[in-house]
């Protein structure tokens, strides 16, 4: 046996999780930079609950307030200079992965002047800002992993940062504040989540330490994949499905993401399809391509309680509705694209271009 792990997140789970530990941000400096996307944060009541907190123990914080689904390079060098600008010294990030991510970036550029290829290089000279992460979907895991995603306009795609320095120093998950979220992201997000464990535990990363983590978490999920399109969604399967979110995290922070990720970044970049979404489409096929060889999808599909591949790969495809048409130059790009991604090498067995090609070509209409 062979592994590494390693979770340095401090990490509190449950309603007023944040009223209950408020102390933790004394912990963390002296004054807060709060970086949330347009508006969520102020629908769902953590931002105000944060403020307050703040105001508790004495905290003056700032807040930038302008991150964009899938930040760019440019968005996050934006809001670096603003909390430069503010003279925090530590971050707290709330929202979904889109805010998380940013976060962990201006932690680095807020103390760093460096370059593009030095930020997704991951080493820094100067310790990046100590960041809290507070989700409001279930759905990245970003709140215990060490990567941040960032849009890069310079190469037409999304690329990942992955590095310890950039582990969130404190996570803060209360349920509650998922209960604003629309059908539609509830769905996507699950699916990511979903991805991430599935994706984990049949990279060749994979440890046995993780492994227990992604078949729990792919059960969780399954369980609730019923409830998912309910007019109203219980309280206990937000529970859950934030749960079993943050063990995908913990997943893929170790054997990180694979093939799927892979393709569904270009899918994000060019076509605006959302990153849950993306990958919750190339699922399936990914899962008929590796059934052949790898008796892990068996495990997969026993721990979500499908008969098999393609009754998996049905569900799926119920939850995200009609799929999108791509064009057979769409086809070409997104294929070279993902087979110049990083995770692509993770999939076992190593897939080549006319599988990837053929993953998407049945994943959409044509
Ligand atoms: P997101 O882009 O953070 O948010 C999507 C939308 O949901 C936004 O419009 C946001 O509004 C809204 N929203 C967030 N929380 C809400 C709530 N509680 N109620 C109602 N609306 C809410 O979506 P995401 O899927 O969580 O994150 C996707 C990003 O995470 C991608 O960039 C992806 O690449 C990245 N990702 C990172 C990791 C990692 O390990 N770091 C893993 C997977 C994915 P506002 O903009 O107003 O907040
Ligand atoms: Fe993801």
């Amino acid at each position: 046996m062979e592994f590494r792990y390693y979770m340095p997140v401090k990490t509190f789970f449950g309603r007023n999780c944040i009223e209950k530990n408020s102390g933790e941000f004394l912990l963390l400096g002296k004054k807060a930079l709060i970086v949330t996307g347009k508006s969520s944060a102020e629908k769902n009541g953590s931002l105000a609950d944060v403020k307050r907190i703040l105001g508790k123990v004495k905290i003056p914080y700032a807040h930038y307030n302008r991150i964009k689904p899938n930040p760019s390079v440019e968005n996050v060098r934006e809001a670096a200079l603003f909390a430069k600008e503010s003279g925090a010294d530590f971050i707290i990030g709330i929202g979904g992965g889109s805010p998380l991510d940013a976060a962990k970036a201006i932690a680095v550029l807020a103390v760093n002047d460096i370059d593009d290829d030095t930020l997704f290089g991951g080493v820094y000279s100067r310790k990046p800002l100590p960041v809290a992460a507070i989700p409001t979907t279930a759905g990245t895991g970003s709140e215990v992993t060490p990567y941040s995603i960032l849009t890069y306009n310079k190469i037409s795609n999304k690329k990942s940062i992955g590095s310890d320095a950039i582990f969130p120093a404190a996570a803060f998950l209360d349920p509650a504040y998922t209960t604003t979220l629309s059908s539609e992201t509830t769905v996507n997000t699950a699916v990511d989540a979903l991805s991430h464990a599935i994706e984990g535990y049949l990279s060749a990363k994979a440890t046995d330490v993780i492994n227990p983590y992604a078949i729990e978490s792919i059960r969780l999920i399954g369980e609730c994949i019923p409830e998912l399109k309910a007019d109203k969604i219980k309280d206990e399967v937000r529970e859950k499905l934030l749960y079993a979110s943050m063990l995908a995290g913990i997943v893929i922070a170790h054997a990180g993401t694979t093939a799927v990720h892979a393709m569904g970044y270009p899918l994000t970049y060019h076509r605006n399809i959302d990153h849950g979404r993306a990958n919750g489409l190339l699922l399936y096929h990914y899962l008929k391509f590796l059934e052949p060889s790898i008796i892990k999808v068996k495990h997969i599909t026993d721990a979500i309680g499908m008969k098999n591949v393609d009754e998996f790969g049905k569900s799926i495809e119920k939850l995200l509705g009609e799929k999108e048409i791509i064009t057979e130059e769409e086809l070409v790009l997104f294929t070279k694209t993902a087979m110049a991604a990083k995770n692509i090498s993770n999939t076992v067995p190593q897939p080549e271009e006319k599988d990837v090609r053929k993953i998407f070509e049945d994943s959409f209409k044509r």
